[in-house]
């Protein structure tokens, strides 16, 4: 594994330079063999598990392992802040991965650095469990994000309240450079470091703006370049917030140093995955006012390319046309990036419809179904209809006709109407429809999963892990390692397999008996 870090040649105000902290007793508890074989992590290396403990609690560097803790800033919840940076997360490197893609390495729970505020630096197990397990869950959906290569156990006590097993999770992620980066060097005026930025950004993460694809060798002029980048990063939070929306899922924490660029789901604190069907649904305990409902995540990210875009005004200012006066300059800027973040209203209602249309087995829908799906997602909200059960029903409604009598109670005429949909579209698409629905059923099994990560089963498995870690938090026993393992492994063997059952698969179907109506997530550190 051949360490680099081209993030550190950005120069010191990027970052700290600052080491793990050493625990006393690492055990290792979760390593990801296929990420590992991804990440083309030698076998020799992946079996020998006291150095990998080492590697994986910050104990120890691998070779060529450099250690930083990144700045940043960012809105939280609306108000900026202009210091937050990595205050307990210690980048140990990059790697290239089988892909031939750059990923960062990343400890999190590692200890305290210069950006830690109050904070202890430390991670509880618990949260880093929730990470490796959710994470994984959104990978096999097929969502992009941030994935965890292990978890190690500290073998020390945390002080949350109550005393808690302390953990170190790594991190691997296709960068951790977030709108809250930009917003670091724009709060301090500093233009030349947030070019570098947006430069850098473009050669790890859109190279394609700076390839020549139409041969004529001219290149983009450098507002160009900055508005293509916007554009791009746009791109990629459409694809992730539909993403979410398709299979239920919950952020939580929708802040600005939270978004990363690359376009990946980055930190796992207070998420929740959606159970009854209501577009206002907010499980995090922190957010008070709703800000980041389950509905209101797709305009949540439009207010947050909005504050990308305030970061990258002064650089357009900058490269434009010095005949203009600094007025029109500024105009001229703002009417730039302005238009980028109103288009993102249209491409991301094209996005949304076009993924509901697949989940009800409509190929080609961009916008012309909009009334059959909001109609069904308002009878959903007001009968309280669980999300995935009803997808996953009306998949097999297709060819189940006691499921398709029990949806016809329960959603009426709606239902008449969608078959007739997918009737005409199969009339329209096919010159020998052979089975009845095949083709709809077909892309409704690829896009609507049998099983998700439930609230209530991460909140069993986690708290039956911190318990069984509880008194013995240097894993002394064996079995005490063995039973957190095979408990995670247990349960990821069936959400790495989330539109298709199998064996185990119905353990974790059932809904939560409360509705989750009292359900309640935290920042979870
Ligand atoms: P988060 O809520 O994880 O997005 O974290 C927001 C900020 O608080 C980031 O700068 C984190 O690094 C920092 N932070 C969160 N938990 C801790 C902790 N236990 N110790 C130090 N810093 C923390
Ligand atoms: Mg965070």
């Amino acid at each position: 594994m051949k360490f680099s870090n081209t993030y550190i040649k950005l120069g010191e105000q990027f970052f700290q330079r600052t080491l793990p902290e050493k625990v006393t007793s690492p055990t290792l508890l979760l390593w990801n063999k296929a990420l590992a074989n991804n990440l083309l992590i030698p076998e020799n290396v992946q079996d020998n598990h006291i150095l990998l403990s080492q590697y994986c609690s910050g104990n120890q560097l691998p070779h060529g392992a450099e250690s930083i803790a990144l700045a940043y800033s960012g809105h939280q919840f609306g108000h900026f802040n202009p210091q937050l940076g990595d205050g307990r997360a210690h980048l140990i490197g990059e790697v290239i991965d089988k892909d031939n893609a750059r990923r960062d390495i990343q400890l999190k729970g590692s200890g305290q650095t210069g950006f830690s505020r109050r904070g202890d630096g430390k991670c509880a197990l618990a949260p880093a469990l929730r990470e490796y397990i959710m994470s994984e869950a959104l990978f096999a959906l097929g969502v992009p994000t941030s994935r965890c290569l292990s978890v190690a156990a500290t073998g020390e006590m945390i002080n949350r309240g109550l005393t808690k097993a302390g953990a170190v999770v790594t991190r691997v992620a296709a960068s951790h450079i977030r709108v809250g980066t930009f917003q670091y060097f724009a709060a301090r005026g500093d233009m030349t470091s947030l070019q570098a930025l947006v430069d850098y950004s473009i050669k790890r993460h859109f190279p394609e703006i700076d390839a020549d694809k139409t041969g004529s060798n001219i290149p983009l002029s450098s507002d160009q370049r900055i508005l293509a980048f916007l554009a791009s990063v746009i791109g990629n939070q459409i694809t992730l917030v539909v993403e979410w929306l398709r299979i239920g899922f919950i952020h939580g924490v929708m802040n600005t140093d939270n978004t990363a660029i690359c376009g990946e789901t980055l930190d796992f604190g207070p998420c929740a995955m959606l159970g009854e069907y209501n577009e206002n649904k907010v499980f995090s305990s922190i957010d008070e006012y709703g800000r980041y409902a389950f509905g209101s995540q797709g305009k949540i990210a439009q207010w947050n390319m909005a504050r990308l875009a305030d970061c990258l005004i002064p650089l357009l200012i900058e490269v434009s046309d010095k005949k203009l006066t600094k007025e029109e300059q500024e105009q001229q800027a703002l009417t730039k990036v302005e238009a980028l973040i109103h288009q993102y209203t249209d491409k991301f209602d094209v996005a949304y419809f076009t993924m509901y249309g697949k989940k009800l087995g409509i190929k080609d829908t961009a916008l012309n179904n909009k009334s059959l799906i909001s109609d069904l997602l308002t009878l959903m909200q007001t009968q309280n209809l669980d999300y995935t059960q009803t997808f996953l029903q009306l998949t097999q409604s297709l060819t189940d006709d006691v499921k398709a009598q029990e949806l016809q109670s329960k959603l009426g005429d709606w239902y008449q109407t969608w078959l007739v949909v997918l009737r005409q579209e199969e009339l329209e698409h096919e010159s020998h429809p052979q089975n009845k629905y095949q083709q709809a059923q077909d892309l409704m099994r690829k896009n609507n999963p049998v099983v998700i990560p439930r609230n209530h089963h991460i909140e069993a498995i986690l708290e039956f892990c911190e318990n069984a870690i509880a008194n013995d938090l240097t894993c002394m026993k064996n079995s005490t390692k063995e039973v957190i393992t095979d408990t995670v492994e247990g349960f990821l063997r069936v959400l790495r397999s989330p539109y298709q059952e199998i064996e185990a698969t119905n353990k974790y179907q059932e809904l939560p008996k409360d509705g989750d109506r009292y359900y309640q997530t935290f920042c979870g550190t």
